[in-house]
């Protein structure tokens, strides 16, 4: 069950909130959890939290950063509490299950810092963004709890799939070619950018929003292996042509 997810909790301070995730995962029938550069862990404290989901906490994967939690993912969501800088694709955590559960991806959902979320870079990763619509105001839950909304809804969908909404992007259900993952498009953001240099379009002095609003433009189109390659086919055409 809902074994393509993978829960990644970025530079968690508090190890009872990564034991109150792996309980509410468990709950939930999630149990990949990575954690990126976590405070404190391995935890008494997070293992209390836990009560019965050390299973979960026991096969936690630790990683330095975040793209290596997410490299091998196809499908990248994250949570925010609130607004930010440049508005993207965003969705309720019932949309995304929508989309997430049916999905033969890889996916990664990411959960911020208790004090100040994700950056708005970590956020520039995610194909869509989360948000739970708690009250303005006052809109950030306890990281645990937001784990729980998400996989409450993830789980629902995976048992009730008939109340899923007719209408639903088809990337990753039925697709000719396999997604790029995490990876791939990365090495062709790097590419395009130097490309972008190259041609003096970019002006590393002041870059402005161009990256952020490229990186958004193709994830919105969700790119396959032979697009990225296509891609990368015409960026190294153009440094060619140059020299
Ligand atoms: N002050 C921070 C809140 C961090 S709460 C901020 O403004 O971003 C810790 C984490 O819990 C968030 O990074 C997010 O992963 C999750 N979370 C909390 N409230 C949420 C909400 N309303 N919607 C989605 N995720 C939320």
């Amino acid at each position: 069950m809902l074994e393509n997810v993978r829960v990644v909790l970025v530079n968690t301070t508090h190890p009872g909130n990564i034991g109150g995730v792996a309980r509410a995962m468990k709950n939930m029938g999630l149990h990949e959890l990575c954690l990126v550069a976590p405070k404190e862990f391995p935890s008494e404290v997070a293992d209390a939290r836990a009560s019965g989901a050390l299973d979960v906490l026991g096969d936690a994967v630790v990683v330095p950063d975040i793209a290596e939690a997410i490299a091998d993912c196809q499908l990248v969501v994250g949570t925010s509490a609130r607004e930010r800088h440049i508005p993207w694709p965003i969705v309720n955590p019932r949309e995304m299950a929508a989309i997430v559960a049916p999905s033969k991806q890889k996916v990664a959902i990411l959960f911020g810092r208790e004090d100040r979320g994700l950056t708005n870079e970590e956020l520039h990763l995610c194909h869509h963004h989360v948000h739970i619509p708690s009250v303005e105001g006052f809109s950030s839950l306890n990281i645990a709890a937001a784990v729980q909304v998400i996989a409450y809804e993830l789980r629902m969908a995976e048992l009730y799939p008939e109340n899923l909404e007719q209408e639903r992007p088809k990337w990753g259900t039925d697709w000719d070619i396999e997604l790029a993952d995490h990876q791939e498009l990365e090495r062709m953001f790097v590419h395009l950018e130097e490309t972008l240099v190259d041609i003096e379009f970019l002006d590393p002095e002041n870059p402005r929003q161009l990256m952020p609003r490229l990186r958004r433009l193709f994830m919105r189109a969700v790119p396959d292996k032979v697009e990225v390659n296509v891609m990368r086919g015409i960026l190294k055409a153009v440094q060619k042509k140059l020299k």
